[in-house]
């Protein structure tokens, strides 16, 4: 699947980038898109226009202080696993930013791009949580600073999202397409457990009974697999 259709714009100033989120309330912010991408290829968010950091100047500094630490939101993995300063400044942050993925992921990945997206199982929300961090969130209404234990709201939310829908917000679920051709190799269209994406229980169901009726060479091609068709399929007399 690939995304949907957006503009994209990558402003030079902090201000102009608050001016575009403002002025489109279904744009969204890019960082390292290590996350947003694949959000975007699986169709689970289709923003209007994508506003991307990396010409905004200040974001991308890490301030060691006498009270800690002060990292810019388009800080890197890398940027943390290279800075010497940190051995001694914030060893606990050096040390888990080590674990996160691979390097390709540690070259793109970002800290506003880990707190924003909160993702339980990600090493800095933990990291933020654990140390009690003071999170800076900059909007139309100037800045504001907010402890990392509220600034998360749940699995994948937190305060960036200000626009959480509700029950009465979900879209009507209308229809499940069907391919017509499917492939030769997997006739019934649908995906495997382990080959990526969220894989629909009704599509594992479905391998799984392909996969028994091969044993007596028979190959379902029509969904959906009601009892009375399995039947058929397995006693074609
Ligand atoms: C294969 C793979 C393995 C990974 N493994 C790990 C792991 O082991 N540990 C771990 O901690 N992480 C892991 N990650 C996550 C990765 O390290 C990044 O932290 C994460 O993808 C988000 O950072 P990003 O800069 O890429 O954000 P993006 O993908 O650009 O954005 C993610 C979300 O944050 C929002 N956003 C981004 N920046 C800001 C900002 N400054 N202000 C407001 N909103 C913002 C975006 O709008 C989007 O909703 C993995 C990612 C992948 C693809």
């Amino acid at each position: 699947m690939k995304p949907a259709p957006f503009e994209y714009q990558a402003p030079a100033t902090l201000r102009e980038t608050i001016d575009l989120l403002v002025s489109d309330p279904e744009a969204t912010v890019i960082a390292g898109g290590q996350s947003l991408i694949p959000v975007l290829a699986f169709r689970l968010a289709a923003p209007s226009m994508l506003v991307d950091l990396r010409r905004v100047p200040g974001l991308g500094n890490i301030a060691v202080g006498e009270s800690g630490v002060r990292l810019g939101a388009r800080v890197r993995w890398r940027d943390i696993e290279h800075d010497r300063r940190l051995a001694t400044a914030h060893p606990l942050l050096l040390e888990a930013i080590a674990h996160v993925a691979h390097y390709q992921i540690r070259n793109r990945g970002t800290v506003g791009g880990s707190l924003a997206h909160a993702d339980p199982a990600a090493e800095l929300p933990g990291i933020a949580v654990t140390c009690d961090a003071e999170i800076t969130l900059v909007g139309a209404a100037g800045a504001r600073t907010i402890r990392a234990g509220e600034f998360f709201t749940g699995p994948l939310c937190s305060l960036v999202d200000y626009l959480i829908p509700t029950a009465t917000d979900f879209p009507a679920i209308r229809a499940i397409a069907l391919e017509n051709h499917p492939s030769p190799s997997n006739p019934l269209g649908v995906k495997g457990a382990g080959e990526g994406a969220i894989i629909p229980v009704g599509g594992l169901i479905a391998n799984a009974v392909a996969a028994a009726l091969s044993s007596v060479g028979a190959e379902p091609n029509e969904l959906p697999l009601s009892p009375p068709r399995v039947w058929r399929l397995a006693n074609p007399s």
